[in-house]
């Protein structure tokens, strides 16, 4: 195919066939999409996706799609909802952007006052940025320039857990595990202790998970090692989403807290996966009345509509960065679209709908039903190794048969995920798992539809 600038005006007509091919082309020669090899996507194109409605994507074929990893976990309530529609509109229409480098907005004051608001008690202050990413890399530049101020620049340590996942960008992924994903860049990046994860697998369709106190003796171990050089200690809590669900038990949460107290060390959540619903509740800390230094917000927030994100911090660490200018202690981060009014518009109503959804014990409902029905579909199927699920996440260990491992070059959950698009239903792979995290808005004929059309596709990918 051959391209000149007036075939543009038949690319961009939606009704065009010639432009639709050329919207194809113009995506394999001029894209580069994320996690994505090329090689395969030849075989895998993206499909160009043209409109939403609830649970469901529609693409330039005029296809449906079952959205069943709610658009990288970020889709509360479905898409194209009357009223975060309306809500986008009416701040459009009063202004789109404007900086909250020293300006400020409604929107973004009134979402600041909601989320301390709803989130554990010492959490008085809001620092937007715009990812998952971007949140957790303010609350470590926080939290190690908190230390120095304070006149204690010895607390340098950071602790993550094993099978972190925090996000891509350099700092991030210093703190994420071992493999593909961070090996690459490891020379780059700075040093971290690590602790043991509780132990968390499926035994005869039930998820089993440890007591965690292996888990807590080692942070212990790591703590008092440090002697007193702890910055903060990371992890997400209740589930690790990217690691494949991997979850902790109850009461691990406050006895991360504790240890954290008793070493003086902040504690970091990260609920950029688990908070808006993912769990049943607008926040894990505060569900299970556990107070960090900092908590990292994104994906959901903004109910998955346009990027938004925040880290919230205590008024003890905000206090820390007030002074006389030529002192510097002035948080010197920022960025250009921080708390965009159209995102923290979205965020406000789709705080409004999910509110209601906890209140009357929808989701609640939600999440019971999807429980038992990924257990009834996957759960001692030969070709599942583990199952294991949590809220509106669930995750499954494909395998060839019940000890048998797969040919390494093999891409077997990339097959399921070709199959399950035949049949209507979006997935993505992780590895050879297959990760279920629905809209937390999704129905219960969704959720049979998903479990089926999952089952169906795993089953019909030759071994
Ligand atoms: N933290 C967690 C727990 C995540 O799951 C993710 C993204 N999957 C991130 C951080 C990074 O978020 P983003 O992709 O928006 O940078």
């Amino acid at each position: 195919m051959s391209f000149s600038l007036t075939s543009k005006a038949d690319a961009t007509n939606p009704s065009s066939a010639e432009g639709q091919a050329f919207l194809d082309e113009w995506d394999r020669q001029y894209t580069w999409h994320p996690f994505a090899q090329t090689s395969e996507m030849k075989h895998f194109p993206p499909l160009r996706i043209t409109g939403g409605d609830g649970c469901w994507l529609h693409d330039a074929d005029g296809n449906r799609y079952l959205d069943g990893y709610a658009s990288t976990w970020t889709n509360v309530h479905g898409h194209g909802v009357p009223e975060l529609r309306r809500a986008i509109i009416d701040q459009l229409d009063q202004i789109a952007h404007s900086t909250y480098l020293g300006l400020s907005h409604e929107p973004g004051t009134l979402l600041a006052k909601r989320l301390v608001d709803a989130s554990p008690a010492d959490l008085q202050r809001v620092f937007f940025s715009d990812n998952g990413s971007t949140s957790v890399e303010v609350a470590l530049k926080m939290s190690l320039r908190y230390w120095q101020l304070k006149g204690k620049s010895e607390r340098t340590t950071i602790v993550a857990m094993e099978g972190a996942y925090h996000g891509d960008t350099l700092g991030t992924m210093s703190l994420g595990a071992d493999g593909p994903f961070t090996a690459p860049w490891r020379k780059w990046a700075f040093p971290v202790r690590r602790f043991k994860a509780p132990e968390c697998h499926e035994l005869a369709g039930e998820t089993f998970i440890s007591d965690g106190s292996e888990s807590i003796d080692h942070l212990s171990q790591i703590l008092s090692e440090e002697n007193g050089g702890t910055a903060a200690v990371i992890l997400e809590p209740s589930v690790q989403g990217a690691s494949g669900m991997r979850q902790q038990p109850s009461d691990f949460l406050s006895k991360v807290k504790d240890l954290c107290l008793m070493h003086e060390a902040h504690l970091i959540l990260d609920e950029v996966f688990v908070a808006f619903g993912r769990l049943g509740s607008i926040f894990v800390s505060e569900a299970q009345d556990v107070c960090p230094d900092f908590l990292c917000l994104a994906k959901g927030l903004s109910g998955g509509y346009i990027p938004l994100a925040a880290t919230l911090a205590t008024e003890e660490v905000f206090d820390a960065f007030t002074g006389p200018f030529h002192e510097h202690k002035t948080f010197y981060h920022g960025h250009t679209y921080t708390a965009n009014p159209l995102a923290a518009s979205v965020s406000l109503k789709s705080l409004d709908l999910l509110q209601d959804m906890i209140c009357s014990s929808t989701l609640a409902k939600t999440i019971s039903s999807f429980g038992s029905q990924v257990k009834d579909t996957f759960c001692g199927h030969p070709r599942i190794r583990e199952v294991r699920q949590r809220g509106l996440a669930a995750c499954l260990d494909l395998c060839p048969g019940k000890d048998a491992a797969f040919d390494p070059q093999r891409r077997f959950a990339l097959e399921v995920c070709k199959e399950a698009r035949a049949r209507g239903l979006l997935l993505r792979p992780l590895g050879n798992s297959l990760p279920l995290v629905p809209p937390i808005a999704i129905d219960e004929k969704e959720i049979s539809f998903l479990c089926s059309t999952a089952l169906n596709s795993i089953n019909a990918v030759p071994l």
